[in-house]
């Protein structure tokens, strides 16, 4: 129950706002969390009520809400320079930044990594990787106006983006207005059988076979696909998505939007499997969740091939940036918060929280009505059979009864905590989770 603050606010919020993947037609009838303030893992409402943020707000805080460091960070960034157009000055939190995701980028089967290139969320993030990669093949070759995408993926909301994603509900709408791809079947797509890697991959040899040269980039989710419902897959496929890129002369994006900065226990969802891609794009966790930053790290032969030559005709250039493209306030937190990761391991904590979290849901996956649970470090998805209608929604529904935030993809309940939680938030988590597929399920 609340009080007439609550019912207040979601009165206004009716009455003015649009929110984002919402159907507002029964948005209030959901009874919306109006949420005040944070703490660490915690989410406290209008009411004073604490929920535990256990998909870390959208999948972005690292260390939790309220870092004293990235607080810090910030406060002293703001006086200092608020803002400065990274359209022909440069500033001392971009180049460090810079510096900072070069020393971090995986390394392995794959070019070095060597260049940052910064937008503003991860839609805009994989926008920049599609268009250099289509301008690199006309910058190296000829042009190759195609991209080579997975079933099931999601990279964002831009047009862009949504023409390489391949999630219906999301995407049928705007077909129309699409880029030209070719869907690849996903390697974690459950429906394909116990072969499901092996298929996709013969398959994605067929494809990039067949027009391989019309095709700029591969772009995958690397190990496990988020949006689609934590659809995890193996590394084999990542080795070679990377060999035929090669073989054909597209190059290799991954997406490490969702994996990225420890999300998965390594820093890059890419280390899994020993393969470095030719642009890598990133976001949600990198300011620790405060701030929009997303940024696209290079190759150095992706980077060289933008460079003019004596005798070019064209610009060569990569005309393509944001008005606020590398704020310094946004690159002051990201760079505090990589900084506490590194002192405090947090990288190799989500590793153990991940295989904690693991552990509790054991008896969680043998229940009757938990179809699957699937996790790569701490991402994990929690697909429960569907019983009539938004079966997931209503299991979070319960979990907030029981002192847990939670949103759902479908009828796979999210679980993707700070990277730091507790061991007793970190039980009351999957606690929460499993009372509340019972009282759904009862
Ligand atoms: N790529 C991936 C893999 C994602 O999971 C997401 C968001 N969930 C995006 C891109 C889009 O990021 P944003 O919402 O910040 O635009």
């Amino acid at each position: 129950m609340h009080t007439d603050a609550t019912a207040d606010w979601l009165a206004r919020d009716a009455a003015a706002v649009w929110h984002p993947f919402t159907q507002h037609a029964t948005w209030t009838d959901d009874d919306p969390t109006v949420v005040d303030r944070a703490e660490g893992p915690w989410l406290i409402d209008v009411e004073g009520r604490r929920y535990l943020d256990g998909v870390s707000s959208l999948w972005t805080t690292t260390l939790g809400h309220g870092h004293p460091d990235i607080n810090a960070a910030i406060a002293e960034q703001i006086a200092r320079l608020d803002h400065s157009t990274f359209l022909g000055t440069t500033h001392t939190p971009g180049i460090e930044l810079s510096e900072a995701l070069v020393a971090l980028a995986p390394k392995g089967n794959g070019p070095e990594l060597t260049k940052v290139f910064y937008a503003g969320d991860g839609s805009s993030a994989v926008e920049a990787a599609l268009k250099i990669a289509y301008q690199y093949s006309t910058q190296t070759g000829h042009s190759r106006p195609k991209f080579v995408r997975l079933d099931q993926a999601y990279h964002g909301d831009t047009l862009g983006a949504v023409a390489v994603g391949g999630h219906d509900l999301f995407h049928q709408a705007y077909k129309p207005l699409l880029l030209a791809t070719t869907g690849a079947p996903s390697p974690g797509d459950r429906a394909l059988g116990p072969d499901r890697n092996a298929i996709a991959a013969a398959e994605l040899r067929r494809i990039m076979a067949a027009e391989g040269e019309q095709v700029c980039a591969i772009i995958v989710e690397p190990m496990i696909q988020g949006a689609a419902g934590m659809l995890d897959y193996d590394a084999g496929f990542l080795r070679t998505a990377r060999e035929l890129a090669d073989q054909h002369g597209a190059l290799l994006i991954f997406d490490e939007v969702a994996t990225g900065i420890g999300r998965t226990g390594r820093m890059w969802a890419a280390e899994h499997a020993g393969v470095v891609p030719d642009l890598l794009t990133c976001g949600k966790g990198i300011t620790g969740g405060y701030l929009p930053l997303s940024a696209v790290l290079a190759a150095e032969h992706v980077y060289e091939a933008f460079l003019t030559r004596p005798g070019d005709t064209s610009p060569r250039t990569f005309f393509h940036g944001h008005t606020y493209t590398a704020n310094p306030i946004c690159c002051a937190a990201a760079l505090a918060n990589l900084r506490v990761m590194g002192e405090q391991d947090v990288v190799s904590r989500a590793a153990t929280l991940g295989e904690r979290l693991g552990k509790l849901l054991e008896p969680v996956a043998a229940k009757e009505g938990v179809v699957e649970v699937r996790r790569l470090g701490t991402m994990i998805g929690v697909e429960v059979a569907a019983l009539g209608d938004r079966t997931g929604f209503r299991v979070c529904q319960a979990a907030r009864k029981r002192g847990v935030w939670l949103r759902p993809l479908g009828d796979t309940v999210i679980l993707m905590p700070p990277l730091t939680l507790g061991e007793e938030e970190t039980e009351l988590l999957v606690g929460a989770l499993s009372e509340s597929i019972d009282e759904v399920m009862r």
